[in-house]
């Protein structure tokens, strides 16, 4: 077994579920101390439950937290250094989709409620966590784009322009602290089966949604949705050390689907 995370304090967010929940479970195997935030505090003890499964020793801080208000990101920051004394990594990752629509019909509330979330959300937590990361010398962060972020999906005005805009504060922070020994990277998923993609094929149809999904699939060359856990072995790797010298740069997995968009 890998214990790539012994000694280190890694925080997350949006752990409750989906993508944060497969990595804090990666994470916690490999020896790791979490900080796990989340909007949604039952669904942060569920992952604590799993997490213990997987890893009894494992040490864990619990914060509920919305990531859109930069008060709350500063003290999810303070609370995390208060208790473990550092941040070795971060995986920067809470997101919406938000609903589907033409341009034309996308509301400005909605619009502006995804960017706060996905891509307020990230700077804070950048803004907040890089502080702390420059003045120890070392640390790394994931952001989590998406093939949204890279690739245009078509109805998700709010998602697209918040995803690009994560990819952007990538490439901007990676230049700026890769001086100061912290590596900053983005992760573009493709459809991986979460709740929130459950959501988002129930957006296109509630009751068929399964069936919907077969063919959304379809295009993609493997032919299938990713797992939660195939992003949490890349997310684990990408925040070790074994990844230092991967920065400002963005990651797809997506079965190589969004070289065919
Ligand atoms: P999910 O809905 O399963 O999990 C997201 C978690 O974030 C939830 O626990 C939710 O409570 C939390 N959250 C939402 N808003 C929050 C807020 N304001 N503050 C704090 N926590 C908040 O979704 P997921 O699929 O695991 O998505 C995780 C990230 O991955 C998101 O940024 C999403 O955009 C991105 N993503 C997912 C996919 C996919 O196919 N699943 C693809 C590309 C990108």
């Amino acid at each position: 077994m890998n214990n790539r995370f012994d000694g280190k304090v890694v925080l997350i967010t949006g752990a409750g579920s989906g993508l944060g929940q497969a990595s804090a479970l990666q994470i916690a195997k490999e020896g790791a101390k979490l900080a796990l935030v989340d909007l949604n505090a039952a669904s942060l003890e569920e992952t604590k439950a799993k997490v213990l499964e997987v890893a009894p020793d494992a040490e864990i801080l619990l914060i509920t937290a919305n990531v859109a208000d930069e008060k709350a990101v500063e003290n999810y920051v303070n609370e995390t250094v208060a208790k473990f004394g550092k941040i070795d990594s971060f995986f920067n990752n809470a997101g919406i989709e938000g609903k589907q629509d033409l341009t034309e019909d996308f509301g400005l509330d909605e619009f502006q409620k995804v960017v706060s979330v996905n891509l307020n959300g990230v700077f804070y937590g950048l803004k907040h966590v890089l502080k702390v990361m420059r003045e120890q010398g070392f640390g790394s962060v994931v952001n989590t784009a998406s093939v949204g972020g890279i690739r245009g999906v078509g109805n998700q005005s709010g998602y697209a322009a918040s995803k690009h805009g994560v990819v952007g504060l990538t490439r901007n922070s990676g230049i700026e602290y890769g001086q100061y020994g912290v590596s900053i990277k983005a992760i573009a998923p493709g459809a991986i089966m979460t709740p929130m993609v459950e959501g988002s094929l129930k957006q296109i149809d509630a009751d068929n949604w399964e069936e919907v999904g077969k063919q959304f699939v379809e295009p993609n060359p493997m032919k299938r949705f990713g797992k939660p856990e195939e992003v949490g072995y890349l997310v684990a790797f990408l925040l070790s050390d074994q990844a230092n010298f991967i920065n400002a740069t963005v990651i797809p997995i997506d079965g190589g689907q969004s070289y065919k968009y």
